[in-house]
């Protein structure tokens, strides 16, 4: 009997409480209180859309544990540990540059990076093919020393890091497919040659001075940091086209024992942070892409860890299509309920301008892989 996906989440994950602000913003002067963009709804509705459409009883369900302090400070500074404590003891606050602590978020955010993992253990002991983590806090642009755009703790970041320590990993390759750069994950890692990180994002969106084609990494880790800043604009075809021309081959030619996914599901077409036109379907394509290469090199061992994602309304169905792929399952939800919507828009189109910025990437990382470097003309 084949094993089944995994599906981490706890309550207590929609309990971090991000305030009244508008979009990404604090409200104050012309802003008026509302729901903060990062607010539990889009990812309760993930999991309430698993529980209604019964595809959840096709998952196993696992229950995360908190991290530990020491597991935490794996990658950030006591310091700032002990900073977004005290906030979350007290009166809440910014643990950083938007990084928004409320009362509790704390031991929130401790659950958060222990979901992280938690399901490299499933995955590592074996318990589940692979797994769909539905943490929050998120956790990409987390510093070492601070937290920003929402994010505490690099839940990610610290996974490999666990991982690392407790299995003796040699080479993890980290995705993050979430439309802001990486930046935390990236400066976590820079000069590490044991840990590949390739980020797919939105270019000169967040923040606007990381994620550029050039930023390669230093020292041991030169070549081991992959990123792809794709323009505003990019849909299906860009992405796809960008996983088969660059993320395969140098993951064809690193061979990963695991990987694990900063799943941000803000490249989305609906989404208020972002300027993409990625489809639900689009997203079940991509992880079926992914899943393929762990297949090919790790026995399929890929941990997937919710990242960003603003619209509620079409989160959930783009974190379905995700989870349908990692498990090779349809769920009864057969249609994409938004397609007529958004049918008319170019995102299976690969817009020559996109491309270009693929082949840039290319003809940089072909330094470092084998990668056809020719730019087409
Ligand atoms: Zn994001």
């Amino acid at each position: 009997m084949s094993l089944k996906t995994g599906f981490l989440y706890d309550e207590s994950y929609f309990w971090h409480d991000t305030g009244n602000g508008a979009i990404c913003l604090p409200p104050g002067g012309w802003i008026e209180a509302d729901e903060h963009g990062e607010s539990p709804k889009s990812k309760r509705r993930v999991k309430n859309l698993l529980e209604r459409s019964g595809f959840i009883d096709e998952l196993e369900i696992i229950k995360p544990r908190a991290a530990t302090r020491e597991e935490i400070e794996m990658n950030h500074t006591p310091a700032y540990v002990e900073k977004v404590k005290q906030l979350s003891d007290t009166t809440g606050g910014d643990a950083g540059d938007l990084a928004i602590v409320g009362t509790g978020s704390y031991e929130i955010a401790l659950l958060s990076a222990g979901g992280a993992i938690t399901g490299v253990d499933a995955v590592m002991e074996g318990k589940v093919q692979n797994i769909y983590a539905l943490t929050r806090p998120p956790g990409h642009h987390a510093e070492k020393d601070k937290g920003m755009g929402f994010c505490l703790f690099n839940n990610v970041a610290i996974a490999a890091k666990y991982a690392k320590k407790k299995y003796g990993l040699k080479r993890i390759m980290i995705l993050d497919w979430d439309v802001h750069h990486g930046n935390g994950t990236e400066s976590a890692f820079y000069d590490d040659p044991e840990v590949l990180f390739v980020s797919i994002h939105q270019e000169l969106n967040f923040p606007p001075e990381r994620g550029f084609a050039e930023d390669v990494g230093v020292q041991d880790g030169e070549g081991f940091n992959v990123n792809i800043p794709l323009p505003a604009g990019t849909g299906n075809a860009g992405y796809l086209y960008a996983l088969e021309k660059i993320v395969a081959p140098i993951a064809d030619e690193f061979k990963p024992e695991l990987i694990l996914v900063s799943a941000g599901q803000d490249p989305s077409v609906f989404d208020p942070l972002a300027q993409m036109i990625v489809t639900a379907d689009g997203f079940g394509k991509i992880a079926a892409f992914v899943k393929s290469i762990a297949e090919r090199h790790c026995e399929g061992r890929l941990v997937v860890c919710h990242e960003g994602g603003y619209s509620p309304g079409y989160v959930p169905f783009c974190t379905l299509r995700i989870i349908e792929a990692l498990s090779g399952l349809q769920s009864k939800v057969t249609e994409d309920p938004f397609y007529p919507a958004i049918k008319g828009l170019p995102s299976d189109i690969l817009a020559p301008h996109q491309k270009e910025s693929i082949e840039e990437v290319i003809k940089i990382q072909s330094k470092f892989w084998k990668m056809e470097a020719k730019a087409q003309v």
